[in-house]
């Protein structure tokens, strides 16, 4: 396999002196569908920013399908396809002419950006919008404009950052089988998102940034049995010290509050027997939701033990 990004010790620090990227190092394989995920503020948008110029970086390399993009910008920019954020086109300009102008800046001629766009419009279902401006469109058609105006160069790299804010259940669900689609044609598609289930759905392999640093980065199946474990918070009377449980992860949160995780086959059951050999009361317990937050929070608290 050929590597479509490369990112090496990657750092970025803003002109506040805020440091938002802390040594990131990446790699995406050609045709993998790849997600980025992270809580807000984590740093997902200034990597995407970096990998498509628009950020500038303040130390490490990023090379696009072997291309540098500092010593050949043009040919990295020409393989890349980006949907931003944020909206950014002219509200005022009708669809297919922003789909067209931006293949112009690829050096797509006229005729051939107008064919692309049709098929493009046809598939992403915005056919009878062509000639609206776009700030007439719905969210989730306003992102389906920005895929076909990232995809009328025919990059070989598509970059998704938050796709889904502001796309409704119906849109996001056609969209998705569009894009994988294309990446199961060979498009090499890069997602940022905070939604694990999205991700979980769509990536087969997935990293986790937080704070600027990458903490975890896995084939997602090997992320997900990690995550499968359940956490159940046991109330009791707890002393300084819990006595070791070999095969399971006894946390001491405060005298009176434990947590347990059980991995998918673990019972509970012994866990209480050996609190009870020990005699150590439980009054109450609870499961503890295994939410994405959850999981940033043990991931950290992981890599900063380690
Ligand atoms: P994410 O996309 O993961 O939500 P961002 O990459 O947008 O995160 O932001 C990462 C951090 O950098 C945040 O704390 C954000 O406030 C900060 N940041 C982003 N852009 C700037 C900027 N232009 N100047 C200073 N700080 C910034
Ligand atoms: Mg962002």
């Amino acid at each position: 396999m050929t590597t479509a990004i490369k990112i090496q010790d990657l750092r970025k620090i803003y002109s506040n002196d805020f440091e938002a990227l802390k040594g990131i190092n990446l790699s995406v394989e050609k045709g993998e569908f790849f997600g980025l995920l992270g809580p807000n503020g984590a740093g997902k948008s200034t990597i995407i920013g970096i990998i498509c110029s628009l950020v500038s970086k303040t130390s490490g390399d990023v090379k696009i399908a072997g291309y540098d993009i500092e010593k050949n910008p043009t040919e990295a920019k020409r393989k890349l396809g980006v949907v931003p954020q944020e909206f950014n086109f002219n509200i005022f300009e009708h669809c297919e002419h922003i789909v067209i102008n931006q293949a112009g800046y690829y050096g797509v001629p006229r005729a051939i950006a107008k064919a692309r766009a049709k098929i493009l419009f046809e598939e992403l279902g915005l056919t009878d919008k062509s000639h609206v401006a776009a700030g007439k469109l719905s969210g989730g058609l306003k992102r389906r404009l920005m895929i076909a105006r990232a995809l009328i160069h025919e990059p070989e790299i598509l970059i998704l950052d938050e796709p889904t804010a502001g796309v409704d259940i119906a849109l996001r669900r056609s969209m998705w089988q569009y894009i994988s689609g294309l990446n199961q044609k060979g498009l090499t598609v890069i997602l940022t998102t905070h939604y694990l289930e999205e991700a979980e759905a769509l990536c087969n392999r997935l990293a986790i940034i937080d704070q600027g640093r990458i903490i975890a980065d896995s084939p997602t199946q090997e992320l997900l049995q990690k995550l499968h474990s359940e956490t159940i918070i046991l109330y009791g009377e707890f002393p300084e010290i819990i006595p070791e449980l070999v095969g399971f992860s006894l946390r001491k949160i405060d005298d009176q509050t434990l947590e347990v995780d059980l991995l998918n086959q673990q019972s509970i059951d012994i866990v209480m027997a050996h609190l009870s050999h020990h005699n150590i009361p439980i009054h109450r317990m609870k499961n503890k939701a295994n939410r994405l937050e959850e999981m940033f929070v043990r991931l950290v608290e992981e890599a900063h033990v380690q």
